[in-house]
């Protein structure tokens, strides 16, 4: 009998273990940080938890709130290092804004922003 488990891994989870290619910024114990495959702006950072225990980030706020710390943490050594400090952070959260990949992830956004908007 076969136990293995039937659950996908993620696709940040197969850039986690090396099966796909990114441009990792930013790595640790918990966490990846990796630039968007389809960057919506001059800077666009991903800063993922290596866990896929969370889908979005309610309950990762909620089941381990210090990790999205963290996470808040690391945008900014990225602003830092990419944006002169400044930085836009988006949690998608549900498919009807646009959400696709279920494993908690925000986008750090930077660069050359439009003013007066939050999209992007
Ligand atoms: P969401 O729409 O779920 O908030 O964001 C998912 C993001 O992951 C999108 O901006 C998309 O471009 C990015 N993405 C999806 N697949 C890959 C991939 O294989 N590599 C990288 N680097 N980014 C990806």
């Amino acid at each position: 009998m076969c136990y293995m488990s039937t659950t996908e891994p993620t696709v940040f989870e197969r850039i986690v273990a090396r099966e796909i290619p990114a441009t990792i910024v930013y790595e640790d114990d918990r966490i990846i940080a990796f630039q968007d495959i389809v960057p919506k702006a001059p800077v666009h950072l991903l800063v993922v938890p290596k866990t896929s225990e969370f889908a979005n980030v309610t309950e990762l706020a909620a089941g381990d709130p210090q990790l999205l710390a963290d996470i808040v943490a690391v945008a900014q050594i990225l602003a830092d290092d990419h944006s002169g400090g400044n930085y836009r952070l988006i949690f998608n959260t549900g498919e009807r804004v646009g959400q696709t990949v279920f494993h908690v992830h925000a986008h750090v956004l930077g660069g050359a922003l439009s003013e007066g908007t939050l999209g992007f």
